[in-house]
């Protein structure tokens, strides 16, 4: 079941499309999909290109400009820049890190469809992303196995209808929010027909990468739905939350979406004290309230973002010393298996 398929972006297309929506699906065919020109232009020296573009092969780059543009031109080091940059690293097999880390496979009970956890369902609307995150522990899943049409929404919610235990529906994907306003709205009603369904969750990182990606049609569509909706964004360091994504998050927050974050502890991104700090308070800053801090889940390709358990104890209980209470995410981590995230001990 598990392959080597990437990530791509899926045709959005749409007879419909506003022009809010054209604005956005421009900047997401301008990515960059190339090595060599990201790294031009931000002034980065063309080393290990060899490498990293043999990495590509596996995973390919996939970064839009609203991204490059907040990376700091220069240095090599940028926190956003190793989030998306491929490396010579990727290409050792390390021991323990696999294609398929939390055995999706085995909640993966039709196409589009996961039910891990009791009372939500998880349905992947999209086998795209508009970012390739080299960390994304979906980044072998089987998404050429799972690419849904129109045609097999019917069954995901016949699925759902015939379980009344379910009372949260998730989007993701992929990401969903690479669906069209006109797509997302039309599966939102007919969801909105099941009525032990109570709450919507979005998973997504469009927003951070796009921000033009919140349109005041989708915060209409949400704000129109009879859910309780929530949104999980998933930011790993404060540089990514800018003014232009602010102001879009705060139209959502006014129209009484929950905002949430979930990040990834990843090393030289966010695994120092300061970077936490600085996370946690832009976040609030914004209306998101830190949710979940996991601990990478090991995906092959992925072992040089790795942050030791020990490591991430230590510094969650500095940050316990830091922040209030309520600027603090659980630390968690993923067990395939497991009835729900696993909170990682933070007593020394
Ligand atoms: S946006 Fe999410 S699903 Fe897509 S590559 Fe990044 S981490 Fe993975």
């Amino acid at each position: 079941m598990i392959t080597e398929t990437p990530l791509v972006i899926e045709s959005l297309t749409d007879i419909n499309q506003t022009p809010a929506q054209d604005s956005w699906n421009k900047v997401l065919s301008g990515a960059t999909k190339s090595v060599e020109k990201l790294l031009l232009q931000l002034d980065i020296p063309l080393t290990e290109l060899n490498q990293r573009q043999l990495a590509c092969l596996d995973f390919p780059l996939l970064v839009p400009q609203p991204f490059i543009d907040k990376m700091e031109k220069g240095n090599a080091n940028d926190p956003l820049l190793l989030q998306v940059l491929p490396q010579s690293d990727e290409l050792e097999s390390v021991e323990g890190f696999i294609n398929d880390p939390l055995a999706e496979k085995h909640s993966n009970l039709q196409k589009g469809l996961i039910h891990k956890y009791h009372g939500r369902v998880l349905v992947l609307l999209s086998t795209g992303c508009a970012v390739n995150c080299r960390y994304c522990f979906r980044r072998h899943f089987p998404y050429e196995e799972n690419r849904i049409g129109k045609n097999d929404w019917q069954s995901i919610l016949d699925y759902v209808g015939n379980d009344p235990s379910i009372e949260e529906l998730i989007l993701s994907g992929g990401d969903p929010l690479m669906l069209s306003d006109q797509q997302l709205e039309k599966f939102i009603k007919q969801a909105e027909a099941i009525p032990h369904l109570e709450r919507l969750r979005i998973h997504t990182r469009l927003p951070v990468v796009i921000p033009q990606r919140i349109t005041n049609r989708f915060i209409d569509i949400l704000h129109s739905c009879r859910f309780d909706c929530a949104i999980v964004l998933h930011i790993n360091n404060s540089q990514e939350l800018d003014n232009e994504l602010s102001s879009r998050l705060s139209k959502l927050r006014q129209a009484s979406i929950t905002l949430l974050n979930q990040a990834v502890l990843l090393r030289g991104v966010n695994d120092s004290l300061e970077a936490q700090v600085e996370l946690s308070k832009t976040l609030f800053k914004a209306g998101v309230l830190p949710y979940y801090l996991h601990l990478l889940d090991k995906v092959k390709g992925a072992h040089h973002f790795n942050v030791s358990e020990k490591d991430a104890q230590q510094l969650y209980q500095q940050l316990s010393l830091k922040l209030s209470g309520y600027l603090i995410p659980k630390l968690v981590r993923e067990e395939s298996g497991k009835g729900s995230k696993t909170p990682v001990p933070t007593a020394l």
